[in-house]
């Protein structure tokens, strides 16, 4: 009955982020009730293991106590502190000081944002003001990947190539580029390491000589594209492109809002993957999807540069919000059962994601197993040989989201029949073991479905 009432209400009242409205007044919304470690209960009491642990933000898992005190006590003791007018909290400065201390090399400086929209928003507007600052205002043009995700602000979903994102929304603007994904399944020149980093790099090159090196003022990256498919780049991909950037003088901007906090594995993908880049954009993880904050990270010598550019004027960037106090108590208490164990859990855990997802190999509808740590897909297609998609005229993913959902098993369904995994840090190998199993099933179920074949 309540769940009833709530059906019409939200159908009434409440527009869902990248929705077909239409569509989702049709099928209703399944209202979600609680949440318990990787486990979540929807209005019907139905119990279904998140293997996306939300929307690949609840990395700690549901139900943490020690989160729930951090932000009660926080709540109570100071709500709410303005950075404005020089003013300040102490979890704000502690969480900048804690996240600073373990960023990859000088990214020692940290501008609090909302989300990871805001948070790569904001560094359009620190790259713009520095190129300004050192005398270059013509550095106004700024690169980024196909099938690339950096939000949906304004300017951010212009940085973003997934096509819902622009239609109808008047992006990218003329200074936005792109070059191809390196993604190694459906890469024109096939899946060998060498040759993919040599495309990308090829591609960035042409890019930086049609453009005018002196024109580009920043290059955008996932260490791995997310929302595009869970698309893995080879080792020593990313690091290639940061040093082509470093070669012409271009900023680089690792956008690690999926990748931060233990999502591959170490803390930041950055790390592992041996690059500094000169910002790097978190969100999700920072908070455990507990409280809404994002994290810009600054380099030592660009802070220098706004900083000393601004002189005595005040830098015209903020938000009301900025550094709120109770996400940063979130986001401390978050950091600190990362590093009591849940990292390492997340490694383990991720092993065993990765060796079950490969046991699915086998199936006639998987094509591509990727993934690192904990961040991991399948791509089905029905023909192996010719790599042919699902037919997207049967929506796959609706079905792929609905049969798994029936099995107990939350999963993300990207439209192009790739099931995306992103599961808590803290699950069981008894709860991996499980969503691999009910993975099974789904796609048993899809291969009978005679409008999927
Ligand atoms: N950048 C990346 C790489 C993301 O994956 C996302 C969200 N999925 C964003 C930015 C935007 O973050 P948010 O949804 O918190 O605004």
């Amino acid at each position: 009955m309540l769940a009833n009432s709530l059906i019409e209400l939200d159908r009434a009242h409440l527009i869902h982020p990248v929705a077909s409205y239409r569509g989702h007044e049709k099928l209703g919304v399944r209202v979600l009730k609680s949440a318990s470690g990787a486990t979540v209960t929807d209005a019907t009491g139905r119990q279904l293991l998140d293997g996306f642990a939300g929307l690949w933000c609840v990395n700690a898992g549901y139900g943490h106590e020690s989160i729930v005190q951090a932000a009660a006590r926080q709540m109570r003791e100071l709500a709410y502190a303005t950075g404005y007018f020089g003013l300040g909290s102490e979890p704000a400065i502690r969480l900048a000081a804690e996240l600073a201390q373990r960023a990859p090399g000088d990214l020692n400086h940290v501008y609090f944002s909302l989300g990871g929209s805001d948070a790569v928003d904001s560094t359009v507007r620190f790259v713009r003001y520095y190129w300004h600052a050192k005398g270059e205002p013509r550095r106004d043009q700024f690169i980024s990947i196909e099938q690339g995700y950096h939000g949906s602000s304004t300017v951010g979903a212009g940085l973003t190539a997934l096509p819902a994102f622009h239609a109808g929304f008047g992006v990218p603007y003329d200074w936005q580029h792109k070059i191809p994904s390196p993604y190694p399944y459906r890469n024109p020149v096939g899946e060998d390491a060498a040759a993919i980093i040599a495309s990308s790099l090829a591609a960035l090159e042409a890019k930086i000589e049609s453009v005018g090196a002196d024109r580009i003022a920043s290059f955008y990256a996932e260490p791995i594209q997310g929302s595009g498919g869970v698309i893995v780049p080879p080792r020593g991909w990313i690091k290639a492109l940061r040093d082509l950037c470093s070669r012409h003088g271009i900023l680089f901007i690792a956008d690690e809002v999926i990748t931060g906090f233990g999502r591959t594995g170490p803390l930041f993908a950055c790390s592992e993957d041996d690059i500094v880049p000169d910002f790097m954009t978190t969100a999700k993880g920072l908070t455990s999807g507990y409280a809404p904050m994002g994290a810009v990270f600054m380099s030592d010598k660009v802070y220098d540069v706004i900083a000393d550019g601004a002189g005595n004027a005040a830098v015209g960037h903020g938000q009301t919000y900025s550094g709120h106090p109770v996400s940063a108590a979130v986001g401390l208490a978050v950091l600190n059962l990362y590093e009591d164990g849940l990292l390492d859990n997340g490694v383990r855990a991720g092993r065993r994601l990765m060796a079950g997802l490969e046991s699915l190999r086998d199936h006639p509808l998987v094509g591509d197993v990727r993934g690192r740590g904990m961040l991991a897909a399948i791509e089905l297609v029905i023909d192996k040989e010719k790599k042919i998609p699902l037919p997207a005229a049967a929506d796959p993913s609706r079905r792929i989201f609905d049969r798994a959902w029936e099995n107990g098993l939350v999963v993300r369904a990207f439209a192009q029949g790739v099931i995306g995994y992103a599961p808590p840090l803290c699950c069981t190998e008894s709860e991996i073991d499980a969503m691999i199993e009910r993975t099974r099933k789904t796609l048993d179920q899809t291969l009978d479905d005679p409008d999927v074949r």
